[in-house]
């Protein structure tokens, strides 16, 4: 038999890695007066121009951009990656902190609240400046790097009435009627972006067919395969580079019978090697959610990942077994990790059906850098019904299609 433990007994993936200090400053301490000024002229009203990636001044027009943040920490060989290293952004919630943060205009001194669940920016009501949340604030709102839009609102519409369109035929009357791409809204999504270096054993047992001839006759036959039965035991090193796993509790814990947010996943990956350093005022004109999810939560997620990709890279290796490895024992190694928080942008549109008493929100999402776009359109059964009269035997590839959108 093999010699890993049994799964339960030290066999099993180690939980729960402790979540020490965090190590990588990524303060961005320029901006931490709440000010950030026009490099050019000074000005405060700046903002994310997509299709260019680069943050605009509406007063000159002057354009720059912040870092990219795998420039700014150590990025070194991930093969040598020990311990947990935490980014500053990616440290633990501090229970009790407010979303509401008040900050001091550094134009005029009056003290502006901003209710960070909603926006991170605010205008001085006495000397209009624009003030940002720029600080590291320990509630989630303020995470490491952020990776702007690109898909500008213009194309993510185009690209939803498209997806929408060539649903239509079997969509709901009333999404069809009230389907309005004007409510298509920019929302940077929280992540842990991660890199690992693990190893993994994994052990079972592997197939060879030998024979396969048939037994009996008539209504009584059979196919009989032999076949010699193998021990297999396999391990592997390697590291992972950023692991994209969701900070959001209300995205991880998808409730589908109620919503089908769990859209967001389909629409990975995004290009996270090009985020760039916290500036608020990326934000300026989307809506963000909070990270609520601290290392220690999104590491279970983390686990589950690595030893995908384990099995993926023992999978060339076990071709021999004509009949399958059945693996039966998994034990993951975790060396080292390194985690940042970053916000990723997507386009939302969201459409609330009610059906029979039924209530459901639906949502097409757009990656706001790739324009890959998935979403879920309700579906009529009458309408479905009339096209299969119609359309003939081509219709059951097309409810599944839907049906697995819907997913
Ligand atoms: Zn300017
Ligand atoms: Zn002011």
């Amino acid at each position: 038999m093999s010699t890993l433990p049994p799964p339960g007994e030290g066999g099993a993936p180690q939980t729960g890695l402790p979540a020490p200090e965090p190590t990588i400053d990524t303060r961005n301490t320029r901006l931490d007066d709440g000010i950030n000024r026009c490099p050019r002229c000074g000005a405060t009203d700046i903002q994310l121009r997509p299709s260019v990636g680069m943050l605009v001044c509406l007063f000159c027009r002057h354009e720059w951009a912040e870092a990219r943040l795998d420039e700014t920490i150590a990025n070194g060989d991930l093969s040598t990656l020990t311990g947990t290293t935490i980014a500053s952004g990616a440290a633990n919630i501090a229970a009790g902190v407010d979303s509401v943060i008040t900050l001091k205009c550094g134009g005029c001194g009056a003290e502006v609240v901003v209710n960070t669940a909603e926006q991170m920016g605010a205008r001085c009501h006495w000397c209009r400046h624009v003030l940002t949340i720029n600080e590291q604030i320990p509630n989630g709102a303020v995470p490491d790097a952020v990776l702007p839009f690109q898909i500008t609102h213009d194309a993510a519409m185009t690209t939803i009435r498209e997806f929408a369109g060539k649903r239509r035929l079997f969509a709901d009357r009333a999404f069809v009627r009230d389907f309005t791409p004007q409510n298509v809204v920019g929302v940077y999504m929280p992540y842990m972006v991660v890199d690992a270096n693990a190893s993994a054993d994994v052990a079972g047992f592997g197939e060879v067919q030998t024979r396969r001839y048939t037994r009996g006759t008539g209504d009584n036959k059979k196919t009989v395969y032999d076949a010699d039965v193998f021990e297999v035991q396999r391990h592997v090193d390697f590291t992972a580079d950023d692991l994209t796993l969701e900070a959001s509790s209300a995205r991880a814990q998808m409730n589908s019978a109620i919503n089908t947010n769990n859209v967001i996943n389909t629409i990975l990956p995004f290009d996270t090697e090009n985020a760039v350093r916290w500036n608020a005022s990326y934000l300026t004109g989307f809506t963000s959610e909070k990270r609520d999810q601290d290392v220690a939560h999104t590491t279970p997620e983390l686990e589950h990942q690595l030893l995908s990709i384990a099995r993926a890279q023992v999978e060339s290796s076990i071709s021999g077994y004509d009949r399958g490895v059945r693996w039966e024992r998994e034990r993951l190694q975790v060396h080292g990790t390194r985690w940042v928080a970053m916000y990723l942008p997507v386009w939302l549109y969201s459409y609330y059906h009610e059906k029979n008493g039924t209530s459901m929100v639906h949502y097409i999402a757009v990656n706001g850098r790739t324009g890959e776009v998935m979403g879920s359109v309700p579906v009529s059964t009458p309408r479905l019904v009339a096209a299969a009269l119609t359309v003939g035997t081509v219709i059951e590839g097309i409810v599944i299609a839907i049906l697995g959108a819907m997913g």
